[in-house]
Order: structure tokens, then sequence, then C-alpha cells
């Protein structure tokens, strides 16, 4: 507790589980269409409207019959009276020696139970000779064999994806009530930010933190509100958590959060609300805080891009799926075999970027270059994160480590 706020150090699980424990999902609802509701979180339980398929269907193109017609050992002749095409049924029941012409997704005719394929037949004019033995049932696909009516389709707390979509959809439900998008406020600070495409005096680098901030809450159900950029000014810095924290539930900053001279954010937390926690025990991204200002709950992430990237991975994604009242939002992690060694001291947790592949059915990973954490580069060609525990040490060539598919979080 030797910290500017007595605020210790903490581990990362134990921050993620803080603060998602302090978090009541949004309370506000609202019905969408389905055309709106990918990536939404769904706030009532569906079921199945109807039974996909409603009505005994071909899962093939052939023939439709009653297998109590056809004998035992083929070949067999049959008559063909009709057709039922996906949408136009045939209406009536075949009479002994008769088939029916059938394609996939039409409803089986009255009275028929099982489809030969086409393949296995030969029609001339309004006969089919039907090579192969029979077995009842064959290539009928029942009502309900998808889903049944009453069937759960999604459940509350469930983030829909373009799969639920389609699902609620073939099972009849156009709309779907779902949690509304809490408004997560974004804010960086730097004097020496400027925005991409303007000149750069001596000392400026272009801002890269908000435009990454903003693509990375992209997937995510909630209405950004970007605040710009502030400078390294203490009342500036209190005004613009000020205007967050009443416009919106959530603020994320980025940079000002850690012991030098322009460092104002942790701060003004500190002084408008509450600093809950302050600097957490991974690399990068120690200089991670968290706070509320009102009900507003407060992300400060680092200013080095890549601590910022992956704090709000590994931190604020979480925290703010809780907001939007999601419920599992745990990233998906895989293991792999390094390529390269990584030199790593026991006592700090620690992400790095990585390019996962398989070969000769095993997973391998490498490491993404000098892994500084200004250095965005790492990013490039990566696709997951390395976990390196922070009990661990030095790892070498052929050590088996947990990687996060990046995929599975932007
Ligand atoms: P800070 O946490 O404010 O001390 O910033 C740490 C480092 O990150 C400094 O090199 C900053 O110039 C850089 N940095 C801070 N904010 C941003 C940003 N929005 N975009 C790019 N780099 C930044
Ligand atoms: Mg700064």
């Amino acid at each position: 507790m030797s910290s500017k706020y007595s605020i210790g150090l903490i581990d990362l699980n134990e921050a993620v589980d803080r603060i998602v424990a302090g978090i009541a999902p949004i309370g506000r609802t609202e019905v969408v269409d389905l055309s709106s509701a990918n990536g939404r979180v769904a706030a009532q339980d569906v079921d199945a409207s109807v039974s996909l398929p409603p009505f005994p269907s071909s899962a093939m193109d052939g023939y439709a019959l009653r297998s109590a017609d056809v004998a035992a050992n083929p070949p067999y002749e049959l008559e063909i009276i009709g057709q039922s095409l996906a949408g136009h049924p045939f209406p009536s029941s075949p009479a002994d020696g008769e088939a029916i012409r059938i394609f996939t997704g039409a409803a089986m005719p009255p009275g028929t139970d099982t489809v030969v394929v086409q393949e296995d037949c030969a029609a001339t004019g309004d006969r089919v000779r039907i090579d192969k033995a029979v077995n009842p049932g064959d290539n009928v696909r029942d009502e309900g064999h998808d889903v049944r009516q009453g069937d759960p389709i999604v459940k509350s707390g469930q983030q829909l994806n373009p799969f639920s979509i389609g699902w609620l959809a073939a099972s009849g439900h156009g709309s779907i009530k779902v949690r509304a998008r809490p408004r997560v406020a974004v804010f960086s600070t730097g004097d020496e930010l400027r925005d991409p495409g303007s000149a750069l005096e001596p000392g400026q680098i272009y801002e890269s933190n908000r435009p990454m901030l903003r693509a990375l809450l992209e997937p995510m159900p909630v209405e950004v509100v970007d605040l710009g950029r502030i400078a390294d000014d203490p009342d500036k810095t209190l005004q613009a958590m000020q205007a967050a924290s009443v416009q919106a539930e959530a603020m994320i900053t980025t940079g000002g959060v850690s012991v030098g001279e322009a460092d104002f954010v942790a701060d003004a937390v500190a002084s408008l609300g509450s600093l809950e926690i302050w600097r957490m025990n991974i690399k990068p991204g120690k200089p991670f805080a968290f706070g509320r200002v009102g009900g507003c709950l407060f992300f400060g992430l680092p200013g080095n891009p890549v601590s910022a990237a992956i704090t709000y991975l590994m931190v604020a994604r979480p925290a703010l799926a809780r907001l939007c009242g999601a419920e599992s939002s745990s990233a998906p992690i895989a293991l792999a075999r390094l390529s390269d060694p990584i030199s790593h001291k026991p006592g700090r947790e620690e992400f790095q970027r990585g390019r996962m592949w398989v070969s000769e059915s095993e997973t391998k990973v490498s490491v993404t270059g000098d892994q500084s954490s200004n250095r965005l580069a790492t990013f490039n060609q990566a696709n997951c994160l390395i976990r390196i525990p922070k009990e661990t040490g030095a790892l070498k060539p052929g050590d088996e480590v947990e990687v996060l598919p990046l995929f599975g979080l932007v």
C-alpha cells in the first residue's frame, strides 16, 4: 500500500472479478427489428413460435412414395402422378403403385413417408424405375427436425450473433427485446497528440488510441460518445470527466494515468468520485485505473497504445459486456507450442502479441517481434495474445502456452 492513493497493485483476474461483480447491467430495454439486432444482448427468453420445418419435408430431390407399397427387392416401377415443389405442395395421397416427384424442402405429400433420391431412379415419361431397396423414412426431415415449437431459441443475456438471428427468423420472430445500449464516453489526454492528417510540430505525434478504441468498441452493443482529446491540464481534465459522467454510463480515457508531472486523470477521478483500482500487476498495462464518477464507471487506460489495447481487451471489454447485460464474455483460450523463446521473470502476468498457425497437427505460436508497449507494430500480423502467467519464468521453444485468439475479442 505504498502508492500515492493507498491502493495496492492488483492482479488482473482479481481486478476483473471485482469490477464485474460491482457492475449492474443497464436496466433499459427496447424492442428491435432483427435487421438491427446483431451484437445486441437479448433481454428476454425466446421460444420457437413454429416448428422448423413446420411439416415433414424432403431432404433431397427424388420421388416420394409410401414405403409399404414397394416390394422389398428392387427394381420396381411406379407411376408419377404429380410433383411437390418447395412452396407448392402436392395436395393428395398417392395410391398403391404411385409416386410423386419431389424436390428439397418440399412438403411430403399426404400418406408418403419416404423419398428415393433421383440418382437411384430412372424416370421415363410418367413412370419411374427404382433400382435400390427403400428404407422407410429415408431422406425425410420430420416436422420439427431442426427445432420444435416451444423449444428455447435464445436466452436472456445472450449476445446475438448472425446465427442466433438466422434462427430467430427461421422460428418466426421478426423482432426481439434487447438491452438498451449503454453510452460509453471516450476521451484521450496528451498535449503531444495531433489528429492524423494534420501537420506535426516538433515533439508531437499522431494520436492513435482514440481511433483504435472506437474501432475496438464497434462490435460491442454500446453507443460511443467521443469527447475528443483533452489537454494535460487539471481543470480541463476535471471538466471533461464531469461532462462524461453526466452523459454516459461508462467512460474510457487513455493516458495521463501514471505518475508523471502531466498525469491528472487519476487525481480527477479521486476528487470527483472514487478511485478503486490504480495500477495492475500486468505487462503491458500496469498504469491502469478504475473507479466511478457519480453513477458513471471510469476505465483509465494507459497512454501507450499497446497497453491501452491490452487493458481494454482484458478488463474494460468484459466489464462493458456485463454493463450491456451479456451473460458471459470470457475470452476463448487455446493451447499452442511456442516456436520462439520468451524471456520472462516471475512476478507479473504478461500478454505478448503472437501469430498462431497449425502445422503437423499441432498449434504453434510465434512472437511478433520486440514487444515494447509503444509498438503497435506488434499487432501487425498478430492473430492472438500469448498469456504468460505471473508465476512463469523464461519460456523456451516447444513450451506449451495459452493463447487468446484475437478474432474472439475484436
Ligand atoms: P501517458 O500515459 O500519458 O504518460 O502516455 C504514455 C505514452 O503513450 C506517451 O509516449 C504518449 O505520447 C503515448 N500516448 C498517450 N496517449 C496516446 C494516444 N492517444 N495515441 C498515441 N499515443 C499516445
Ligand atoms: Mg500523457
